[in-house]
């Protein structure tokens, strides 16, 4: 018998190639307001997997097309979960992971970021960059992610384009190349152009931009301005012509190494120059390709032909109430996920059942089963696994660790129903599995009145509201005066017992930290114990 591979083998991996070539896993980072949930809408609308798009206003199908499972996200009408969508344009398959926009959420928003492959920033025409985009922007390119600007809002007036593509230049470095430009804004807006093919394309303005509108493309050289004001229309074209003469030119490698930030403008609400940045982002952004791996040390990273392995990036629980249950989810680096396969859990070294897995679309849940490099897989019921976690099979591999926060806010809290004892536990312990939010006990109250820990404000209020809402006991939760944590080992507790401006706790897993008052007397605690090591908490970025 010839030892020649069956020929079934290189046509699966033929497969495989190209299954992987077509994803693209992203996100979207902008401020609030920008129109990040608009454009999320609209990339749906395109991809057929609305019929229709709401009045944005009301964010009916913003709320179907996103998780819809918490009332507080209504109530406040901001974001506060993270979600992947799955959808697919052309013979591209995309995976939308969407980031909390608020500020508070940021540690939610960092792990999601890990999963990314490439973001696109939305920025608005009449404000520019603004504080929030900036920092998630930064995020983005620590973790080497390219990034595509969306220029939104051009319907209404807005700043020139051409001092926003300098502003985005000296605030963040990035060479601006754009790809598309627009013709006028506001209510003079007249079409966008194509810079790489010199056609102009207009559009229909249809009711709040709930259906695809009509676009007629004809060259830009030979095109009329129809009701667009001659002398806005000229500035179009002497801007084209200027950005012609600067050879401002897009360099694939320049913008996967994060230096040119290819730009796109249009309006997410009327779908202007929507299509054009869905296919432009498809075919400039990355798929995915291999992961860095922490061990084996010598690997330095793992191929996406690899054996299957991936890692989860965020743990949630009760994400729908319908389904009390408890979900992690994972990046697809490597190989192919089954549905039924099972995996060693790097941490532990043990076999872990991938038995239940789900990819979560609008409000239902739509089993996968089979899932490839670039993919993202919420794994129900996983009730051991943390965010960092790898998964493989054969060839053992663990990834870097997902960066983590030093939690900066503390409140105790207790509930106010002592007959709830213990949906109040149950909720503290779920609270504390996801990660985001830390419970810490102070060793001289037991069980009594533990400490929250976190990085902003809004996180204690959703955890308000889950108890209330999710595990079913309400809350009563009180600011504390400290500002810094530091792990601390266990044989230096008893001397910062009692100290100034200082508390010993302990987290679930039994470790000790010293929380301090201010920086202040954190120093002097590190002047008057120049013996115990302060370590700071969470690896940052
Ligand atoms: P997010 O906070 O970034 O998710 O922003 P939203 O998508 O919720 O949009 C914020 C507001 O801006 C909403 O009132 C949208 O209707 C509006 N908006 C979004 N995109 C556009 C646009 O292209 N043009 C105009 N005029 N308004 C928009």
């Amino acid at each position: 018998m010839s030892s020649t591979p069956a020929p079934s083998a290189s046509i699966a991996t033929a497969a495989f190639t190209d299954a992987v070539g077509r994803r693209r896993t992203f996100a979207i980072i902008s401020h609030p307001d920008a129109g990040k949930t608009t454009l999320t809408e609209k990339f749906l609308l395109y991809a057929g997997a609305v019929g229709e798009a709401g009045a944005v206003k009301s964010r009916r199908v913003a709320r179907a097309a996103r998780s819809d499972w918490m009332k507080l996200e209504q109530e406040r009408g901001i974001s506060v979960s993270s979600t992947v969508l799955h959808f697919a344009y052309g013979d591209w398959r995309f995976n939308l992971l969407d980031t909390p926009g608020h500020a508070d959420f940021s540690e939610d928003t960092y792990r999601t970021l890990c999963a990314a492959d490439a973001a696109v920033m939305v920025l608005d025409i009449a404000k520019g960059l603004e504080p929030q985009t900036l920092k998630l922007f930064q995020v983005c390119r620590d973790r080497g992610l390219p990034i595509v600007t969306f220029v939104n809002k051009c319907d209404r007036p807005g700043l020139p384009p051409l001092g926003l593509l300098d502003e985005i230049t000296e605030q963040i470095g990035l060479q601006p190349v754009p790809i598309t430009w627009p013709v006028a804004d506001g209510s003079d807006f007249a079409g966008i152009v194509d810079r790489r093919t010199d056609e102009l394309v207009r559009y229909d303005r249809t009711a709040h931009g709930a259906r695809k509108g009509q676009e007629v493309v004809e060259p830009w050289a030979t095109a009329d301005p129809q009701g667009c004001p001659p002398d806005r229309w000229d500035a179009a074209k002497e801007e084209l012509e200027l950005l012609d003469m600067e050879e401002r030119v897009l360099d694939q490698d320049a913008f996967l190494g994060g230096t040119q930030t290819p730009v796109f403008f249009g309006s997410a609400l009327q779908n202007f120059g929507v299509r054009l940045l869905l296919e432009g982002f498809a075919e400039l952004a990355p798929p995915p390709s291999a992961s860095p791996v922490d061990e084996p040390a010598d690997a330095g990273a793992r191929p996406v032909a690899a054996p299957f392995a991936g890692q989860v990036f965020k743990v949630q629980a009760n994400m729908n109430p319908r389904h009390r249950d408890r979900m992690a989810f994972l990046r697809v680096n490597s190989g192919t996920f089954e549905r039924g396969m099972s995996a060693t859990l790097a941490r532990t070294g043990r076999t872990y059942q991938l038995k239940y897995a789900h990819q979560l679309f609008a409000a239902d849940r739509n089993t996968v089963d089979l899932a490839v490099a670039g993919d993202i897989v919420g794994l129900v019921n996983a009730a051991d696994l943390v965010p960092g976690d790898t998964l493989y099979t054969d060839d053992a591999v663990t990834f870097p660790p997902i960066p983590t926060f030093a939690p900066e806010k503390f409140v105790s809290v207790r509930t106010t129903d002592t007959k709830r004892y213990k949906q109040f536990r149950k909720g503290l312990v779920q609270l504390d599995e996801e990660g985001v939010i830390h419970v810490l006990r102070r060793p001289e109250f037991g069980d009594q009145e533990p400490i929250l820990a976190g990085v902003g404000q809004l996180q204690f209020e959703v955890a308000e509201h889950r108890f209330e809402h999710e595990f079913g006991c309400p809350v009563r939760m009180q600011p504390l005066q400290w500002e810094v944590a530091r792990r601390i080992d266990a044989s230096a507790v008893d001397a910062l017992r009692g100290q100034f401006k200082t508390m010993v706790v302990e987290d679930s897993q039994g470790n000790h930290m010293a929380l301090f008052a201010s920086s202040v007397a954190l120093d002097k605690a590190e002047r008057d114990h120049p013996d115990i090591a302060f370590e700071p908490l969470g690896t940052g970025l």
